[in-house]
């Protein structure tokens, strides 16, 4: 698991990845990605044994997420849960970053991962920027806020101004 933690990934399979997972849902083309829904039922489908769970302030005052990729589990505390449902970007952002975790940092569970040795990759080695780049292609991929603007994206999207900034930045 740590080797794989440590495995660089470059924003260009980050995207595929992403993509892919759209595709699958049938949201190429969907705007404001679900992603309290993909959290709660989508991810279930890659992994029978996912699990997640929504934790109390108290339980977790430092963390507003957690991936416990031994347990399958995403924890997510309750503030952050009940504003990405909301609709606001940062927290929405939340627990795509988490989703990046459970999808990037285990092995065996998309192809495009699983292939991750065949292909020579920039040394983007740090989990977290594959977890935030992972959050952010989920959100706001190319072929959606190409065109628009960072306060469009930002609305459309519901991503935060930072968020639209980077990814108009790296289409
Ligand atoms: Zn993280």
């Amino acid at each position: 698991m740590s080797s794989f933690i440590a495995e660089p990934i470059s924003r260009k399979k980050i995207r595929a990845m992403t993509s892919l997972i759209r595709k699958e849902f049938g949201l190429s083309d969907e705007k404001c990605f679900p992603v309290v829904h993909f959290f709660e039922f989508g991810l279930s489908q890659f992994d029978v044994d996912y699990n997640y769970e929504i934790a109390s302030i108290s339980e977790m005052p430092n963390d507003y997420g957690l991936t416990f990729p031994d347990e399958n589990r995403i924890k997510i505390r309750e503030d952050v849960y009940d504003r990405a449902i909301a609709g606001i970007g940062r927290d929405r952002f939340t627990i795509a970053h988490e989703i990046g975790h459970y999808i990037m940092h285990r092995p065996n569970l998309i192809a495009l991962a699983r292939n991750r040795k065949a292909e020579k990759v920039p040394a983007y080695k740090d989990p977290e920027w594959q977890a935030n780049t992972f959050a952010g292609e989920l959100l706001a991929p190319p072929n959606i806020i190409r065109g628009l603007t960072e306060s469009e994206i930002s609305s459309q999207c519901g991503v935060s101004f930072q968020c639209a900034s980077i990814q108009l930045k790296s289409l």
